[in-house]
């Protein structure tokens, strides 16, 4: 398909040209500049609204600039926003207790980005193995699966199977092994007395949603159980219900050992994440073993506290398992020779495409539709959970003419 050319104005091409000119080209967005939001709407800088399908990857859950959120940045900002963890603050501990309140995992590690909370989780099984699993210094093994994306560090990319994220970036850090994702075999004999920890995502985000077989995360619970390896999951993006549950885990009724959590754990407006465990396991660290200066800040706790209340209170969690399960047999309808597969769990959806995404997505903006591709092939949608059936209703439409229209 031909991509649709747009006028674009003098404003938006200007930003758009500075941004070309300096900063560092990372990224490749959509020429859309937005300039604000509410909800699952974002309006653009010449007052196009669009409806947001990504919704930042799945930090804004509870929609943007949600009313509450903002009644809390002003009032904690006007109080304290730092401390630093050298001295004590009085949200932190509200934070982690209403946090273990809401997971029953019994201690909490916070840190801010995502990356930082898998590189936590990382150095904690490895101090976990060497520490109480008596694994021989330096020798500790972590088994990751294909397709993964767990982040940008350099530890973190080192065991990505994605070229491109390690291309130019050597020497990677060892003492990884990647299985392909959903194969339980294949973690079996991946498994060494050296093993400390399995890490996976419940269902891969950034692969395009690709869902493991059914079962899949009970049997490997198992098996790590059997095998004193700790299992590890990644629900950065999974979790705080954009699966229809509070945690993708919970689908299949396990509990892993490990939990990693952020994007939406501060509703967008502050990076947040953390990594929940156990005492035998986040009791492995003493002071100095580890930290972050912003971690456990006062502003973000706050700010966190008043997030998970949001996805309690206005029942997230079962809006995203009925109108996704609603929105993903609507896609499923969708007859177009352009679809190879549509699937889903929850506000969750991947459309496969047998062609190249990109266009699709171009396309869909200027009917103002907001999603991003992945991987090349999928579109990936994922609006903030606060949308209503009307909204989706109204984006069916648009992705219906989008897609059947070629
Ligand atoms: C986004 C994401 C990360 C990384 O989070 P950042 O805040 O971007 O560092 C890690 N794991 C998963 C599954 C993610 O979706």
């Amino acid at each position: 398909m031909t991509t649709p050319h747009m006028e674009i104005s003098t404003r938006t091409q200007h930003l758009i040209d500075l941004e070309t000119e300096f900063s560092a080209h990372n990224y490749h967005p959509l020429d859309v500049v937005i300039e604000r939001a509410e909800g699952v709407w974002v309006y653009d800088v010449e007052g196009k609204r669009y409806l947001d399908c990504l919704a930042a990857y799945s930090a804004v859950n509870q929609g943007h600039c949600h009313p509450r959120l903002l009644h809390t940045l002003h009032e904690q900002a006007q109080k304290i926003t730092l401390t630093s963890r050298a001295f004590r603050n009085e949200q932190f501990p509200l934070f982690c207790k209403e946090l273990h309140d809401l997971t029953g995992f019994d201690m909490v590690l916070p840190m801010n980005s995502g990356a930082e909370a898998v590189e936590t989780a990382l150095k904690t099984a490895r101090k976990w193995g060497y520490k109480v699993k008596g694994i021989p210094a330096n020798q500790a093994e972590i088994i990751v699966c294909a397709g993964n994306f767990h982040g940008r560090t350099l530890s973190i990319v080192s065991f990505s199977s994605d070229e491109q994220y390690r291309d130019g970036f050597g020497p990677l850090t060892p003492g990884f092994k990647i299985i392909p994702y959903g194969d339980l075999q294949a973690l079996r004999d991946a498994i060494t007395p050296n093993t400390c920890a399995f890490l996976m995502e419940p269902i891969q985000g950034e692969a395009g949603i690709v869902i493991p077989p059914a079962g899949f995360l009970r049997q490997a619970a198992d098996l790590c159980r059997q095998n004193r390896v700790l299992f590890m999951l990644d629900e950065i993006q999974s979790g705080l219900g954009r699966t229809g549950k509070l945690f993708a885990y919970m689908h299949e009724d396990i509990v892993p050992d490990v939990l990693i959590v952020g994007k939406a754990l501060a509703g967008g407006f502050y990076p947040v994440s953390a990594v929940l465990a156990s005492r035998e396991i986040l009791g492995v660290y003493k002071p100095g073993d580890h930290g972050s200066t912003f971690g456990g800040n006062p502003l973000g706790c706050a700010l966190a506290r008043t997030a998970l209340r949001i996805i309690i209170d206005e029942k997230l969690v079962e809006r995203s398992a009925e109108l996704g399960a609603e929105f993903l047999a609507r896609l499923q309808s969708l007859r177009s020779p352009a679809i190879k597969e549509v699937r889903g769990r929850g506000l969750w959806i991947g459309i496969e495409l047998h062609g190249k995404a990109r266009p699709y997505c171009e396309a869909l903006k200027e009917e103002g539709v907001l999603c991003k591709e992945t991987h090349d092939h999928v579109i990936r949608i994922a609006p903030p959970l606060v949308v209503t059936r009307e909204e989706l209703d109204w984006a069916f439409e648009r992705i219906a003419k989008v897609l059947e229209s070629r």
